[in-house]
């Protein structure tokens, strides 16, 4: 049985990701610190005898018992108020975690994967993003803690691939969504669905003309699947390219969820990407990898879960 360590498996998109090995039989170590995250999108997973849980900070030096096959880092605050509250969290598990991480792949032989992200590229000038693009970041603006910290990451990991011969692999990941995002966590989804079913204002940042590309988290996990077992070193861009505004993005939402809300206005923050869509023609061709679930449908399935989180929760 292949064994894969993932870090931040308490949250959203780690959690699918143990779901999903476990489901394809590999036993699968999750590490967390809880950061973010939370015990309620792994508590299913208890029980299950592929499954075990280590509480553990992956800044701090990592040690495993026993083979790894695949190691996954996928820990690290993920939405802008998250690392506007924790800069230097986001830093260290940027920078420190992988340095840790890239030493235990290599004592055990592992292939790396690290969760990249679109913001390497910034508030692009080019459009769509190719992986060739390098990017339009502000070192010192307040998302540069979160987007140096990624770009860092890749060049660590490229160095411990072209240095010691790891075997490493990179996912720019571009907005996903879906089921298990947490509620408060300040990214448009969480905040514009429970906005919606309070029947609470919506809030648009800016004029609401900038754009994102939304991806169902099913799509992005079958995507990461396929990357951690292809030999590819370089970074795969894994995103739905259907574009929206986020202001149609929100009357969407309040649309299928049928409620009175209405959109306001507030300040944009700075350096709010303006445009942001995956070139996705490296994941087709080398992973023959596309998404197959439209903003219709998946927008359907993560409301369910919502639903019951805004009727259970107080927060
Ligand atoms: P999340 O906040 O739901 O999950 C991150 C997890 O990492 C949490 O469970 C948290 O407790 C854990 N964590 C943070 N610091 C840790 C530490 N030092 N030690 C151990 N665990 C720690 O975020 P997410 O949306 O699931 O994002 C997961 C990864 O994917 C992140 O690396 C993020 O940068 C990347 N990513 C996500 C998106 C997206 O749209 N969701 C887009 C681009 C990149
Ligand atoms: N956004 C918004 N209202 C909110 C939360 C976010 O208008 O309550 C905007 C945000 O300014 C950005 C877009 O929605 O332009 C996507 O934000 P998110 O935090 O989801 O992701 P990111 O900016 O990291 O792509």
């Amino acid at each position: 049985m292949k064994r894969v360590l993932i870090t931040g498996a308490a949250g959203f998109l780690g959690s699918h990701l143990c779901d999903k090995f476990l489901s394809e039989g590999y036993y699968v170590i999750g590490m967390d610190n809880f950061l973010t995250g939370s015990e309620d999108n792994i508590s299913h997973l208890f029980g299950n005898k592929n499954f075990e849980f280590v509480h553990h900070d992956v800044t701090k030096f990592v040690h495993v018992s026993g083979e790894l096959d695949y190691i996954l880092h996928f820990a690290s605050p993920a939405s802008p108020i998250d690392y506007l509250e924790m800069p230097i969290q986001t830093l260290k598990v940027g920078s420190l975690a992988p340095y840790n991480l890239l030493g235990l792949a290599r004592v055990k032989g592992a292939r790396f994967i690290i969760a990249s992200t679109s913001e390497v590229y910034g508030d692009p000038n080019i459009h769509p993003q190719p992986e060739s693009y390098w990017g339009n970041v502000n070192p010192i603006g307040p998302r540069g803690v979160y987007d140096e910290a990624k770009r860092f990451q890749e060049a660590i990991t490229m160095g411990y691939h072209t240095f010691h011969g790891v075997n490493t692999g990179m996912v720019r990941i571009f907005n996903t969504y879906g089921p298990r995002m947490r509620l408060n966590d300040g990214r448009a989804l969480p905040a514009f669905m429970s906005q919606a079913l309070r029947g609470e204002d919506i809030t648009v940042f800016g004029d609401g003309s900038q754009t994102r590309s939304f991806c169902y988290v099913d799509d992005l996990v079958n995507g990461i699947f396929k990357l951690t077992l292809s030999d590819e070193h370089q970074p795969i861009n894994i995103g739905n390219p259907q574009e929206i505004t986020i202001k149609e993005f929100a009357e969407e939402i309040v649309e299928l969820t049928g409620s009175g809300s209405k959109v306001i206005y507030q300040d944009l923050p700075k350096d709010d990407p303006k445009q942001r869509r995956p070139d996705i023609t490296r994941a087709k061709e080398i992973l023959n990898w596309e998404p197959k679930v439209g903003r219709e449908q998946g927008l359907k399935r993560t409301l369910e879960y919502f639903q019951e989180k805004v009727q259970t929760q107080t927060v």
